[in-house]
Parts: structure tokens; C-alpha cells; sequence
């Protein structure tokens, strides 16, 4: 029977796609009134998530995350698992925009039953695209999917969220390494636990294996203390080569950082670094709404330019006010 949210929870659980997708749009509603019902329902089945493996897949736009996403989901649901996907696209104005408006991504891997795909709208609110993506992911678990896998584009913020929800984060990356050595530059292969570099078919097989290199000397300088070390892949995903050794390390993953406990260890510190981001946006939010602290802090802001104020003084005035 739907609840007060509306959502029939034993449908969800018995992993009816359809009830999994309703109880989504209902957690990325804007509404106040969905808020609450979405809240509601989450309090109600979030002692059963936690069951799956949840891998972060990134990299920039055309290096071929859709196609190496349907090529895995597909031999994962082949090895008897229940794969759900969800996309973020920061950039896209609405679900269904620009990222997965093309009705032929992952075309193979969407007719399968095992298979549950769903893009992310942007968000503006209390957490933005992380929060929902972070609820999502948990209802696709209470609806007894074992893998999910959570796609974002390879830039910016949407990248780090993305990596700060997945208990494996893996970045896709192009045979010509020139260019795609930025991506240490930028502190992503900081956050990898595997480098697959795709389209190492003919054409650039002998590319990718330079690059497979060169990552392979940039990750063995960065320090690890977790039971896991990063490695490094070529895979094709058109061809599908490879895509089993990619699989195959999921699995040994699952194995190794589940036995060791590293998982549990992983998600404890990501909530409670997620935690800390929603407590700074709510007392962000709480000065903006506060009509007698929205009205205090330009004056204050003043006062520090001025001079005649510190920064640290201007501050505590203006969290001191949040108190009463
Ligand atoms: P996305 O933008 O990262 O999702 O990339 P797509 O999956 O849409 O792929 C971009 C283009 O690269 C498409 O034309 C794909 O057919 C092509 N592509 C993807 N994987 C491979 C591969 O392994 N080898 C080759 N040669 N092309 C690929």
C-alpha cells in the first residue's frame, strides 16, 4: 500500500522499476510538500539500503562513458546482478536534457530487465545534485539493485560529489595521454581507485598502452594506506575488450575492501563529511532567510572593508545571531 508519500514501499522493495522511479522523481521534487513526503519515505526504508556496490564513473565529455556504461551493465547483468544507473549532469536544465536527451544512450542495457538507468536534474537546493543523486542511489539499494553505478561528467564540482558517495570511483580516460595527464593536474586521479583508459582498439592500441604507462608512474607516486591500490586499465568499450578485466576487478574490490572492513570505513567518513557540507549550507541558508541577519550583513561587510571591524569579530557576530 502507497504511504503518505505515496509510494507503495513493498513494491519498492520487491524492485517493481517503475515504483523505484516514482519514489525518485519524489526525491528530486523542488516542492516543499514533496520534501517532507520524500523525507518521510526515506526514514522509513533507509535501514535497508547499504546492500550494493556503489562505483563512481567519470571522465570528460565523448571518451566514451555511456558506451563503456551499457557494455559493463550488460556483463554484469549477465553474471546474475541487478545494475542501476544514474547520471549527473550538472548541465543539463532538467532531467532528460542535455546529457541523456538522446534516446539511443544505453539502448541494449535499458531493455534489460536487470537494468535501471535514470538521469539526475540539475539542483539549485540544500545539497544540490549530490543530495538527490546520494537519495537515489539509496532507493535503487532498498529496490534490491547490488550494483550502482553513478555517471558524471568529468568536470568540477559534480566530479568530487561523485566521488565522495561511491565506494569505488573510476576514471575514464582517453589513449592520448598528453592531454589527459591534466587530469593529475586536477587532483582526479587523487580521488581514483582505477584508470581505464578506453578506445584502445587498433587504432590507438599502441597509445593506450603509453598512456596505461604513464599512469601507472604518476599513481605509484601518490601515497595509499588503504587495502586497495589504484590500477590501471585499457579497455575498448565499443569492442568490448577488456570490459571483463574491468569487471573482474569490481568483483576482487568487493571482495577485498568489504572483507578488510574498508567500506564501512569509506561510507562512515563520507557521511560524515557530508554532514559537515549540509551543516554549512544550513546555517548558509538560515543567514540568507533570517531577515534580521540578511539586513545585519552588508553593514558588517562594510564595517570589515573598512577596517573597522576583524573578520573573525563581523563572523561571530553574525553566528551569534543564529542562536536566538
Ligand atoms: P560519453 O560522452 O563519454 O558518454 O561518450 P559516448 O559513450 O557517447 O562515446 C563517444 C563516442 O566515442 C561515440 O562515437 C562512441 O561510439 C565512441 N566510443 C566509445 N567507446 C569507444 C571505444 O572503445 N573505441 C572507439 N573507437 N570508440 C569508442
Amino acid at each position: 500500500m502507497p504511504g503518505g508519500h505515496g509510494v507503495d514501499i513493498e513494491r519498492l522493495r520487491a524492485g517493481d522499476r517503475r515504483t523505484l522511479a516514482r519514489a525518485i522523481t519524489l526525491v528530486e521534487s523542488l516542492r516543499e510538500d514533496h520534501r517532507e513526503a520524500a523525507q518521510s519515505l526515506l526514514e522509513a526504508v533507509l535501514p535497508e539500503a547499504g546492500g550494493s556496490l556503489r562505483v563512481g564513473i567519470s571522465g570528460v565529455p565523448g571518451v566514451g562513458k555511456s558506451t563503456f556504461i551499457e557494455a559493463l551493465g550488460l556483463a554484469l547483468v549477465a553474471a546474475g546482478h541487478r545494475v542501476a544507473v544514474l547520471a549527473v549532469d550538472p548541465s543539463s536544465p532538467r532531467a532528460g536534457g542535455s546529457l541523456l536527451g538522446d534516446k539511443t544512450r544505453m539502448e541494449r542495457l535499458s531493455r534489460s530487465q536487470a537494468a535501471f538507468i535514470r538521469p539526475s536534474p540539475a539542483a539549485g537546493t540544500l545539497g544540490g545534485v549530490a543530495l538527490r543523486t546520494r537519495e537515489s542511489l539509496l532507493l535503487c539499494e532498498v529496490a534490491g539493485f547490488d550494483v550502482v553505478l553513478v555517471e558524471t561528467v568529468g568536470v568540477g564540482q559534480s566530479e568530487v560529489d561523485v566521488a565522495g558517495m561511491v565506494d569505488f570511483f573510476l576514471v575514464l580516460l582517453l589513449p592520448n595521454a598528453g592531454d589527459e595527464l591534466q587530469g593529475i593536474k586536477r587532483g582526479i586521479v587523487e580521488l581514483a581507485d582505477a584508470l581505464v583508459v578506453n578506445k584502445a582498439d587498433a587504432a590507438s592500441a599502441s597509445q593506450a598502452e603509453t598512456a596505461r604507462g604513464q599512469y601507472e608512474s604518476a599513481l605509484s607516486m601518490l601515497h595509499h594506506d588503504a587495502p586497495w591500490r589504484p590500477r590501471v586499465l585499457t579497455c575498448s568499450a565499443l569492442e568490448d575488450r577488456n570490459i571483463d578485466g574491468v569487471q573482474a576487478m569490481l568483483e576482487e574490490y568487493r571482495a577485498v575492501a568489504g572483507d578488510s572492513g574498508y567500506i564501512a570505513r569509506r561510507r562512515a567518513w563520507q557521511n560524515e563529511q557530508w554532514m559537515t557540507r549540509l551543516t554549512h549550507e544550513l546555517v548558509e541558508q538560515r543567514l540568507r532567510q533570517d531577515p534580521a541577519l540578511a539586513a545585519l550583513l552588508p553593514t558588517l561587510q562594510r564595517a570589515v572593508a573598512a577596517g573597522e571591524l576583524s573578520p573573525l569579530a563581523a563572523a561571530r557576530r553574525l553566528v551569534s545571531g543564529l542562536a536566538q
